[in-house]
């Protein structure tokens, strides 16, 4: 059997449910926003600017991290701003064979510049459906669902749970709350949660990646999350093949966990793709699925994802069918059209490509 090679997977429809919209900017679309609203750069050289972004994620330091968003944001506060930030993510995504997405972000961190929570969303909204119209020109089909991020230090989540329930209809398809773990635990957030439930809508929660099972725990079992963003931690409650009570409800519920590589290597929480838990992880089984995170911070494509656990676990197209199967039964776009999708996109495409291997 020949490994799938990158330029195979570009190829084959994958499905991608946690990707931040403020951390997949084209760098020389950075240089030209900066450029007209005088934001300054730690450069103005395209190719410089993508390494220093990467560089300061490989850092190791939080703070270094966290600066670089200062920047993508700073340059995503008008509606034509995110309007183009938006469309090029989607051109971007099916031009790397991404069949379905689920982008997020904050639109509370999008107000700097006189713009309302509301226009916020419809300016996002229209440039996915721009960047979906002109994928569609060039022969690339791709879906894209938004969810709205709150942020967990902040107060104004039930502002922003309330915001994507009012574009249910529009294209925005779930919840979710992000920023740092520690000290913030989701529970701060609980009225925004049960009101999400009282709607009916979906949500996802950071949890468990720089902070352990207590942050997975009350994520499912007090703020009754659909998926975990990340929840690589879940390992934790894992010892010698034997899954603790916490885990097992995991794998029992088929709890979707987003796990990113590449990310999760450059904040700490795996110490090299190779010793990922997610190599232990789709042994046992749990509804693993493969994410990109911050596709400009971390150098890379829900391709290059596959194509690293191709490399590092010896994976086929069997496997990779697997986790884009797994991510689009965890999709929060109704069942009908999940459906769809998998029958007459994915499984098509993979029986050939196992067929061929
Ligand atoms: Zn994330």
């Amino acid at each position: 059997m020949v490994a799938p090679s990158h330029d195979e997977i570009v190829n084959a429809p994958k499905a991608l449910l946690h990707d931040h919209l403020d951390g997949g900017l084209r760098p020389a679309t950075i240089v030209e926003l900066a450029a007209e609203i005088g934001h300054r750069l730690p450069t103005t050289d395209p190719a410089e600017l993508g390494q220093w972004f990467a560089d300061a994620a490989d850092s190791g330091s939080l703070e270094r991290y966290l600066q670089t968003f200062g920047h993508t944001v700073a340059v995503m506060q008008t509606a034509e701003a995110l309007r183009r930030v938006a469309a090029e993510c989607a051109l971007d995504l099916a031009a790397d064979g991404v069949v379905y997405a689920e982008v997020r972000y904050a639109p509370e961190q999008h107000l700097d510049r006189g713009l309302t929570l509301p226009q916020v969303v419809e300016a996002v909204l229209e440039g996915f459906a721009e960047g979906t119209a002109r994928a569609a020109e060039a022969g690339r089909t791709i879906r894209i669902g938004c969810l709205l991020t709150a942020m967990r230090h902040a107060a104004r989540s039930m502002e922003i749970a309330e915001l994507a329930v009012a574009y249910r209809d529009a294209g925005v398809v779930g919840f979710d709350i992000a920023g740092a773990e520690a000290g913030y635990p989701p529970t701060r957030h609980l009225d925004a949660f049960e009101f999400l439930q009282r709607e009916n809508f979906h949500f996802t929660i950071h949890a468990g990646e720089a902070f352990g099972l207590p942050s997975i725990w009350q994520a499912i079992q007090w703020c009754g999350a659909d998926r975990l963003g990340h929840g690589v931690r879940i390992v934790d409650d894992i010892a010698d093949g034997r899954l603790g009570r916490l885990a097992s409800y995991v794998r029992d519920k088929r709890i979707p966990l987003e796990l990113c590589p590449s990310s999760n290597v450059q904040t700490g929480a795996a110490a090299s793709i190779a010793e990922h838990p997610i190599g232990l992880l789709r042994d046992l089984r749990f509804r693993v699925t493969v994410n990109t995170d911050n596709r400009l911070m971390s150098g890379t494509s829900m391709s290059r994802e596959m194509a690293l656990l191709v490399a590092a676990f010896g994976y086929g197209w069997a496997e990779l069918q697997w986790f884009t199967i797994n991510a689009m039964k965890s999709a929060f776009i109704p069942f009908d059209e999940r459906l769809a999708i998998i029958n007459e996109t994915i499984k098509p495409a993979y029986a050939k490509l196992i067929a061929s291997a």
